[in-house]
């Protein structure tokens, strides 16, 4: 089947499961999710998905949270219409780490005949049955508890491996159930930060263009059109998040799943993350070092997203000389940068400066050349950057649905974001509007400026 951009806004999500699709892109997208189901009262459908997967044993997975909020009514269906079923529930004073010892305590509770996993929750426990699956061989189906991250649907599994945040393979779920009645009554907290890693994608969008300008980088457009729709459709009824409304709480938690799908689509995380993402993993890097509790993943990412559309405005306006840009370039100072980068990312510095260099990140032949490209096409990359609302339009959005929208409320220090301004991007080799300002010679400056102004407000 061939997708054909005119008609994203006919696609409804499982549309796109189980097939082949081939795309003017020049690649063949595919995902091998088999069944999504958001709605009101998706739970009772499940005897009906495990039959149509021909699954009869069940080992279902939750936590007390989770179990209260949905597992036992998971638990309850499945054993009421006649299969069978073991679980465990995990027990926690604190927050469900997923690491060697909750991976330990599931293979010690582990159902030796199941033909399915199901897991109920939402971040931590898809993380890691996500895992398990992947390690046991054994497909799973996540019953999703809060419509908090972009996750559901995606490959990557994250970790936490002697005390680092560590991505791992995984596999997709066979099946993702939302029930709106159980997302709904999630913590607002978690509603907020679903929101804010769906807001992030204006941002991530825009970087992926700006890669395919800069660096000939694969782009699909229809991908990014898809998802650009389902962020439309969140931002038309993110107003009834607080107050829990059903239909925003759908829109949010299929936009979400729809991210997902599109990465598998994709092949990597390009339709999901950019410049946004990588402050908020610098920042997150910075507080595991210090053993500080970072703000929740969307949280960072929606007021990252503000931050970004800043500096896009601010390039957006600006006049790069190309005589002017090429000094700057020429002035580039490695042994400060290979100093900071050591300060900065301690343990973690070698592999920065590893991934640097082998990629010739700041090279000054390979910068010319982009520096090149960019100025000769200015108006181009100008409108580009133009392209994502005004960061006024962002912090209002977040601020009305009660989201973080200074430094004070994130919680999190002005050095260290400042810090990741300048840094955040050696996190990963993907160009994003933070690279074009150094590129341009303008990080430092915008960053110095925004110490004084911008995060003052
Ligand atoms: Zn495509
Ligand atoms: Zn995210």
């Amino acid at each position: 089947m061939q997708l054909i951009k005119e008609n994203i806004s006919k696609f409804k999500i499982q549309d796109y499961l189980g097939k082949n699709f081939t795309c003017d892109c020049g690649r063949e997208h595919t995902v091998e999710i088999e069944n999504v189901i958001i709605e009101n009262g998706a739970i009772n459908k499940m005897p009906e998905v495990l039959k149509l997967l021909h699954y009869n044993k069940v080992f279902l997975v939750a936590d007390t949270n989770t179990y209260k909020a949905a597992g036992e009514q998971v638990e309850n269906v499945i054993i009421g219409n006649g299969f069978e079923l073991k679980k465990h529930v995990y027990k926690r004073d604190d927050d469900l780490v997923p690491d060697e010892v909750t991976i330990g305590e599931f293979i010690i509770n582990y159902y030796n005949d199941a033909d399915v996993i199901v897991a109920v929750g939402s971040g931590v426990l898809n993380d890691l049955c996500k895992f398990m699956s992947y390690k046991l061989n054994t497909p799973y189906i996540i019953v999703a508890t809060a419509p908090s991250m972009d996750g559901y649907a995606s490959i990557g599994s994250a970790l936490s491996i002697e005390n680092l945040k560590t991505t791992v393979s995984g596999e997709v779920p066979k099946a993702i159930i939302g029930d709106v009645d159980v997302l709904k009554d999630a913590p607002l907290d978690m509603i907020r930060a679903g929101f804010g890693d769906m807001v992030g994608k204006y941002s991530a969008i825009n970087d992926w263009k700006l890669g395919k300008m800069v660096n000939d980088e694969y782009y699909c457009d229809y991908v990014s059109g898809m998802v650009m729709h389902s962020l439309k459709k969140c931002m038309e009824t993110a107003e009834g998040l607080e107050n829990r409304e059903n239909e925003a709480i759908r829109n949010l938690m299929e936009g979400l799943v729809l991210t997902g799908i599109a990465m598998s689509f994709t092949g990597n995380s390009r339709p999901a993350s950019g410049s946004e993402h990588h402050l908020s993993h610098f920042v997150e890097m910075m507080y595991l070092f210090d053993k500080k509790q970072a703000p929740p993943h969307g949280v960072k990412v929606g007021f990252n997203t503000i931050v970004m559309n800043y500096i896009r405005q601010r390039l957006s306006e600006s006049n790069p000389d190309i005589n002017e840009v090429l000094k700057k370039a020429s002035s580039f100072n490695k042994d400060k940068w290979t100093d900071d980068v050591k300060r900065l990312f301690r343990q973690a510095a070698p592999g920065v400066i590893h991934l640097n260099e082998n990629e010739g990140i700041n090279s000054y032949d390979k910068r010319v050349e982009r520096v090149k490209r960019i100025i000769d096409n200015w108006e181009e990359f100008a409108s580009l950057l133009k392209e994502v609302p005004h960061h006024e339009e962002i912090r209002e959005i977040l601020k009305r649905i009660g989201a973080p929208i200074s430094l004070k409320e994130l919680n999190v220090d002005k050095e260290t974001i400042i810090n990741g301004l300048v840094y955040a991007k050696e996190v990963r080799n993907r160009y994003t509007v933070l690279q074009l300002a150094w590129d341009l010679g303008l990080l430092d400056d915008i960053a110095t400026e925004m110490e004084s102004s911008f995060f003052n407000e």
